[in-house]
């Protein structure tokens, strides 16, 4: 079948459903956790290939041709303490979003639905909406019904979102040739983990505070932005369902959140995250995104290195890969904005794919069994883990 049918554990970007003139490709989790294309009426595929051609996993390479770059990057981050304090790291991501609305685009942003307890991308019409997108949601979003909602020729969208997400979008936009409608955004991106280690995250929390009623996935209220490894979660039992119509007064709300871990970075959901033994199959094997690779015109990270070793409020690394996404940071308001070159800016960033450990068929066994995070055996797998490492990094040197 000339379909995405045919493809294994892709990026799950979502483009491909949004793409299908006959709206058949559906997705899905798959057995793993990661979202998938299903297409579940066969029968009504054209076999017009349109969903192998704007699909980011079928391609070698980045839409964006060496020719086409012009990378210029920047130190940024907003002079509205309330959002650098909010965001993960210096608010640009907000700041480019909400000036574009206020030019009459619309930004299509991830935010948390707490109904379906997932990511998801929606369509924020005014700067009140783009709120929720405030914050990496560290968990793969679920595109297709914003995606599918985009109308390509009729409005001017940002678009943000992980790199292959980014990576193609580019291609349906070019395939439908109405690419100057649209400003691409990305991130610098680690890798997403299973949904599973997610679910056994909420189970362990449901029982001291409720069904999720909000999710901030990184807090810098008590040890900074350095070390914002915290989550901030409220459940029905600590706090009252969040009014999203008052979201400009939710960018001051994180004092009074939920504060999950007493150790920053003993967070066990961020454990499993970050100590890759619950990351996807196609981050490890066909990231192709690391470093100075993107098909987005802007992209934003932490600034992790050197230069502002001591900020704890937060700094975004900020790169353009196009003109067009030089102009629109040029054009901030707002924002202080400090030039760097593109190492200084990218200092600290991944240039290889994250490597699943050895921990990581055992961990992903026992999430999949649906085992809440509270279960000693977590905490002993990522003991034995640590322990590997180090026997590891220890025989090297010798
Ligand atoms: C899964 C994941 C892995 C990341 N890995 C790294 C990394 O290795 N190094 C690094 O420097 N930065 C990484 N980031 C990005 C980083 O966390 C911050 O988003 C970035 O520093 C920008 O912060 P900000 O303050 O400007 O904006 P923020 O307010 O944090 O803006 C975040 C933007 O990302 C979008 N977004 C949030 N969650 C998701 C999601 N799950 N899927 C798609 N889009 C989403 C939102 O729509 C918003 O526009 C990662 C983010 C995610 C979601």
């Amino acid at each position: 079948m000339k379909n995405v049918s045919s493809i294994q554990n892709c990026y799950g970007c979502g483009v491909c459903a949004a793409s299908c003139g006959k709206r058949i490709i559906n997705i899905r989790l798959n057995e793993d956790g990661f979202y998938t294309p299903y297409i579940d009426n066969p029968d009504k595929c054209t076999q017009c290939g349109i969903c192998l051609d704007v699909c980011a996993f079928n391609h070698e390479e980045c839409a964006l041709k060496p020719s086409e770059l012009n990378v210029k990057s920047w130190a940024a981050w907003s002079n509205n303490e309330a959002v650098r304090r909010k965001c993960s790291s210096g608010g640009i991501g907000f700041e480019i979003g909400k000036q574009l609305i206020e030019q009459g685009f619309h930004a299509v942003g991830c935010r948390y639905d707490t109904k379906e307890q997932r990511a998801e991308h929606y369509i924020a019409t005014t700067v009140e909406e783009f709120v929720q997108s405030i914050g990496s949601k560290y968990i793969q979003s679920y595109t297709a019904e914003a995606f599918k909602e985009v109308k390509r020729k009729e409005q001017k969208y940002l678009i943000t979102g992980t790199p292959c997400q980014i990576d193609s979008f580019r291609r349906m936009i070019r395939k439908f040739r109405c690419e100057e409608n649209f400003i691409l955004l990305d991130f610098y991106c680690h890798c997403v983990p299973s949904m599973y280690a997610w679910k056994a995250y909420i189970k362990m929390l449901e029982p001291k505070i409720g069904e999720i009623t909000y999710s901030s996935w990184r807090n810098k209220f008590e040890y900074g932005w350095h070390d914002s490894w915290l989550m901030g979660m409220e459940g029905d039992k600590t706090s009252k369902p969040i009014d999203w119509h008052d979201s400009y007064n939710l960018l001051i709300r994180g004092e009074k959140t939920f504060v999950q871990s007493r150790w920053s970075q003993g967070d066990l959901f961020y454990r499993l995250f970050l100590g890759d033994v619950c990351l996807g199959p196609q981050c490890e094997k066909n990231c192709k995104y690391k470093y100075n690779k993107s098909s987005a015109d802007i992209r934003i990270g932490d600034l992790w290195g050197e230069t502002y070793k001591d900020d704890d409020k937060g700094v975004s690394a900020l790169v353009c890969f196009t003109e067009k996404g030089r102009q629109i940071v040029e054009n901030l308001k707002n924002v202080t904005l400090v030039e760097h070159p593109f190492e200084v800016v990218a200092e600290g960033q991944m240039k290889e794919n994250a490597k699943a450990k050895e921990m990581y068929p055992i961990v992903m066994w026992y999430i999949k069994k649906g085992y809440s995070l509270s279960s000693p055996i977590f905490k002993s797998l990522l003991l034995a883990q640590r322990i590997i490492t180090r026997i590891k990094i220890i025989t090297k040197k010798l």
